[in-house]
């Protein structure tokens, strides 16, 4: 029981850490003070989140990128028996962006679901892994700019926009 309270503190407090974190790094937007194709994107994004495959966990991810072209491409969370298969929803856009001739980009947003204790976290700011940041970073290259990363709660209230550079500093390269 004292390992378990202890193990559930710390989530608590990691929680707490990271949420400060965040602020401290500022850049809080609301969803109307994005430019227009942002508000679109995130809403690609947020609709993205039902065509997720999640019969394993209760976090469910949308994505959808921003193309040079002015395309908006989207995509969810496919997750997987063996955990390590699953593929973030930030990555499913890039490929299925880049397997429809795209690899210029401008944007990325994301935005998902975390369930804890049966109740949905709906203050929640999704924000990518460490292999969709260095997976996102690769297509600087072609984008020949930085991208931008648009991450928001599901009720879209807190929105949290940084380039890729800042979220990956000194990146793989
Ligand atoms: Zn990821």
């Amino acid at each position: 029981m004292d390992g378990l309270f202890i193990i559930f503190s710390r989530q608590i407090i990691l929680g707490f850490v990271r949420d400060l974190q965040i602020r401290r790094q500022g850049g809080f937007t609301s969803f109307s003070a994005l430019p227009d194709r942002y508000k679109e994107l995130l809403l690609s994004a947020k609709e993205a989140i039902e065509n997720g495959y999640n019969p394993y966990t209760k976090t469910k991810v949308g994505a959808a990128i921003l193309a040079a072209n002015g395309k908006v491409v989207s995509a969810a969370n496919v997750t997987n028996k063996a955990k390590w298969n699953s593929i973030c929803a930030e990555r499913a856009a890039i490929v299925k962006a880049n397997s429809e001739g795209m690899r210029r980009f401008i944007a990325i947003a994301v935005i998902g679901r975390k369930k804890h204790d049966g109740q949905t976290q709906k203050r929640y700011i999704f924000t990518p892994c460490g292999p969709c940041r260095q997976f996102i970073y690769e297509f600087t290259k072609p984008s020949r700019r930085d991208i931008d990363v648009i991450m928001s709660d599901m009720r879209m209230n807190n929105i949290l926009v940084m380039k890729i550079s800042e979220l990956l500093p000194m990146a793989y390269d």
